[in-house]
């Protein structure tokens, strides 16, 4: 095995956004640093890359966010979705810390555009960027290398080196070449396991084999394996990840936002028995859609059929495939491999249950359903509008939460303490403060805050 030439300050694992805080901040602080991206360049930027926004505290109109979003409202709505499995005061921390980081992004070159408009509407939440994910990504590579950060492309790692409380090198394959790494320092940012499907298979059993991983191919939890066999402290349980429900024909990897679908609040949604099994009008799609994905999952294929009429498929940003059409419900059923019977009298059913009342597509309107042992207790309108529209649902997965347990500062432990010059950020940690549940546009937060908290330990530590 070669030894890579040079010896750094900062060797960071990974090359998305916790990845790149790390080594922009590290960096600034005068560190020698070097990113080790398992992706190829054209391909990098892992799951940041498709992203579109962050949620971001601010006590009053902060560009690209309206009005506030304060402290306690933003940890409220962590607790609802998450049930309160999280760790409060790293929560508060990433919550806190997020209202500094706009200004910080935007200062290392990222850009912010108003919120876009459609179901999920988040002005005052979530601070989107110009251009997405893969401009921001693009920015932070820019300000690095303006930095001195060197970027290995290509460089897995297989093996991250501990010896008592250090970590000595790391063991990678370098464009195929094994190569070992030395560094005084170790950022881990190299994302969940979600693209390893044997290991989702393995926590979940064989139905995770029909999942559909959004994001990128390269996060297959490597690391986090190999820092977990270890002995580093772990947190999370390995079934828990960010799933939402997407377009059935999206590929198997890298569909990315283009294959989520929004349109459950104004639909029905079957399963292959052609039977409702959950109510579609819960709330607002923002607080709902991440629960999609897992009910999915369990329905059996882990298949689902959402069906809409004329009245509403305008009402929500569609998937990047059109949906089936067919000008009665029979024939909708039909070709989408359902039974037209079956389907025809949910259907019925459900229609008859709908009450007359005021439709408000972005507000809980309680307009709600009677009698059904599965109600829908916002947006209930009959289905009689034709032409009549489906989309097949599948589980699509963005991040697993089992992960490396943090401390305040970013560092990882294990039982005897902590290990010294290593920290983590980003996925590989989310599970630290998320237990379970998702809050859109928090896993950028919580990369972005941790990022730069573990770039300026790793600093300091080396300085
Ligand atoms: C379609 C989609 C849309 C999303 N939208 C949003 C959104 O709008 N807002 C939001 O907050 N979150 C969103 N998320 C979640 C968000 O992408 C993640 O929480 C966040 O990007 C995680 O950042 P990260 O740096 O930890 O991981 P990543 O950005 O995934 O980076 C991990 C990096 O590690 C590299 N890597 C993996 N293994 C190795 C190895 N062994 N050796 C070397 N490198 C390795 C990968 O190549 C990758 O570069 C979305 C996710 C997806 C999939």
């Amino acid at each position: 095995m070669k030894d890579w030439p040079e010896t750094f300050d900062l060797a960071v694992v990974g090359g998305g956004n916790a990845a790149l805080c790390a080594a922009i901040t590290a960096a600034e602080a005068g560190a020698s640093v070097l990113i080790l991206e398992g992706a190829p360049q054209p391909y990098r930027g892992g799951n940041s890359r498709h992203t579109r926004n962050f949620r971001c505290m601010h006590k009053g109109p902060m560009f690209p966010l309206t009005d506030s979003y304060e402290e306690d409202e933003y940890l409220h709505d962590l607790m609802l979705v998450t049930k309160g499995k999280t760790d409060e005061g790293l929560a508060r921390l990433a919550i806190r810390s997020s209202e500094e980081c706009l200004p910080w992004m935007m200062a290392h070159g990222v850009r912010f555009q108003p919120s876009l408009s459609g179901t999920l509407s988040l002005s005052r939440t979530n601070a989107f960027f110009l251009g997405g994910g893969k401009a921001l990504v693009n920015a932070y590579y820019n300000t690095a290398e303006d930095l001195g950060v060197k970027v290995a492309y290509e460089a897995q790692v297989r093996h991250v080196h501990r010896e008592g409380d250090r970590i000595t090198h790391l063991e990678a394959e370098i464009a195929g070449q094994p190569v070992t790494v030395k560094a005084r320092a170790f950022v881990l940012a190299s994302g969940g396991f979600q693209a390893d499907i044997d290991w989702l298979a393995r926590a979940w059993g064989p139905a995770a084999r029909n999942f559909l991983i959004r994001g990128t191919p390269y996060n297959r939890g490597v690391v986090l394996r190999d820092m977990l066999d270890q002995g580093a402290e772990s947190v999370g349980d390995p079934t828990q990840c960010h799933a939402v429900a997407i377009d059935g024909r999206a590929p198997k990897y890298d569909g990315g936002i283009v294959t989520r679908l929004d349109c459950v609040p104004f639909s029905i949604v079957l399963n292959t028995n052609g039977e409702r099994f959950y109510n579609e009008g819960e709330d607002v799609w923002p607080k709902r859609y991440a629960i999609w994905g897992r009910l999915v999952a369990a329905q059996p294929d882990q298949v689902g059929f959402a069906l809409i009429d004329a009245k509403s498929i305008d009402l929500f940003m569609p998937s990047v495939f059109p949906p089936v059409k067919a000008d009665t419900i029979e024939e909708l059923a039909d070709k989408m491999g359902l039974d037209p019977q079956a389907v025809r009298a949910t259907v019925d059913g459900f229609n008859a249950a709908c009450r007359p009342g005021k439709f408000h597509p972005t507000e809980l309107d309680g307009l709600a359903t009677e009698g059904l042992e599965v109600p829908k207790t916002n947006w209930a309108r009959p289905l009689d509008t034709p032409p009549y529209y489906g989309y097949q649902l599948r589980p699509g997965v963005t991040f697993t939460y089992l992960g490396l347990k943090v401390d305040a500062r970013a560092q990882v432990h294990s039982a005897e303490g902590p290990i010294r010059n290593l920290w983590a950020a980003g996925e590989i940690m989310a599970g630290s403060i998320l237990g379970q549940g998702y809050l859109a546009g928090f896993g950028m937060t919580i990369g972005t805050v941790f990022g730069r908290i573990a770039g300026k330990e790793a600093a300091a530590h080396v300085a």
